[in-house]
């Protein structure tokens, strides 16, 4: 063990990075970005933002984001059809930092987060980086039928039995892209009384025609947070942007914990310029969703096994052998990814041109890497 491995934090040691794979390829279709480069029009306006803001780059950013936070407000509230005002909304640098913030504010060592396998990987990562202890919580149908449904009574039992600080939802789920009923949040939520019950809606901007959004159960529910994030569907990974509502003495407390003008002042001007032009932003979704939904039905009739998705992802099924479909994939410039769960490999809806380079090289695979009727998980 080198010098400073032997300093490491006990409850550190043997633990992996999150680490998806960043390689140059001419598809990459494995970590949800969007495909399309942001439109001119608003790269004209990052740029006027950028620029308005740069002479007073020598001073620390608003330390409060005051306009963002109004604009997220505006966008929440047009959107969702919820009324939002500046306290019910907080930001980081990426939802992964609104995370830390929740797990900092109300976890830490001694206390216990909730999740449900297999969900975002970050969840636990994000927890047990704060020292908290890991429950991974079963989704019974990932055991049973494939579908990856979370079971009401079996969340609600678990949700007793741990009686977790944090519970960790994904809505859409990550990886299995389908989104949960409402009735499985307020159940979760009504059976982890000392919890603060965070649903992470990455992809709720893609979720299929009448999914509703946790955000029309905030109201009355002070423990109930949901995150979201620019870095989808607003086509601005690279940005850093992600943010939550929630009830305003819950956003009140996270300033106990973030550390001072973690937003700078570039981040804020690129996101209210974006924020500005959410209409431009969010152009490409709907042509996506339908590249999502093309890859559902096109790896159905090569005979996979697609999971219903509500994401800019579709995970799919089926595979006899998922590494040796990855590398066979990547082999011809096709980078999905492999998220653990045997049989399965999880693909980016990307372009028309991206989904016709992927089902192309999928229908060559299929006859030698079809997982057969016997091999199938019972
Ligand atoms: C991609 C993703 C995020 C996004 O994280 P950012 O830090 O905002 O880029 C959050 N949650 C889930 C479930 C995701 O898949």
């Amino acid at each position: 063990m080198s010098e400073v491995g032997a300093l490491l934090r006990e409850d550190l040691r043997g633990r992996t990075a999150y680490g998806a794979p960043q390689l140059q390829v001419p598809v990459a279709l494995n970590t949800n970005e969007s495909s399309y480069a942001v439109p001119q029009s608003v790269v004209d306006a990052i740029v006027a933002e950028v620029s308005a803001v740069a002479p007073s780059l020598n001073r620390y950013p608003d330390r409060e984001f005051t306009m963002l936070r109004e604009q997220l407000a505006g966008y929440l509230t047009r959107t969702t059809g919820v009324e939002f005002d500046i306290d019910q909304v907080w930001a980081g640098n990426g939802s992964n930092e609104v995370l830390s913030h929740l797990v900092q504010t109300f976890g830490g060592p001694g206390r216990t987060a909730l999740g449900f396998t297999p969900s975002y990987s970050m969840h636990p990562i994000i927890a047990q980086g704060a020292g908290m202890a890991w429950v991974d919580g079963l989704r019974r149908g990932a055991l049973e039928s494939g579908a990856f449904d979370i079971d009401l009574d079996e969340a609600v039992r678990q949700a007793h039995e741990h009686d977790p600080s944090l519970v960790f939802l994904c809505s859409p789920n990550n990886p299995t892209g389908t989104a949960l009923p409402l009735e499985i949040v307020t159940a979760v939520y009504d059976a982890a009384p000392n919890a603060v019950v965070v649903v992470d809606e990455a992809y709720a901007e893609f979720a299929r025609p009448g999914t509703p959004s946790a955000v029309t159960l905030l109201q009355g529910r002070e423990r109930l947070v949901v995150t979201r994030t620019m870095s989808k569907a607003f086509a601005f990974a690279g940005v850093r942007l992600g943010y939550l509502a929630a009830a305003g003495d819950l956003t009140e407390l996270l300033r106990l914990v973030r550390l001072p003008y973690h937003l700078s002042s570039v981040t804020q001007a690129v996101a209210r310029a974006a924020l500005s032009h959410a209409d431009t932003m969010l152009e490409m979704v709907e042509a996506i969703k339908t590249e999502r939904d093309r890859m559902v039905e096109q790896t159905r009739s090569l005979g996979f096994m697609p999971v219903a998705s509500d994401a800019n992802f579709v995970l799919i099924g089926g595979f006899a052998d998922a590494q040796q479909t990855w590398q066979a994939l990547l082999d011809q410039g096709v980078l999905v990814r492999d998220v653990g769960i045997p049989h399965h490999l999880r693909i980016t809806a990307g372009t028309p041109a991206e989904t016709d380079e992927v089902l192309a090289a999928l229908a060559d695979l299929a006859p030698g890497h079809r997982q057969q009727a016997s091999e199938e998980t019972p």
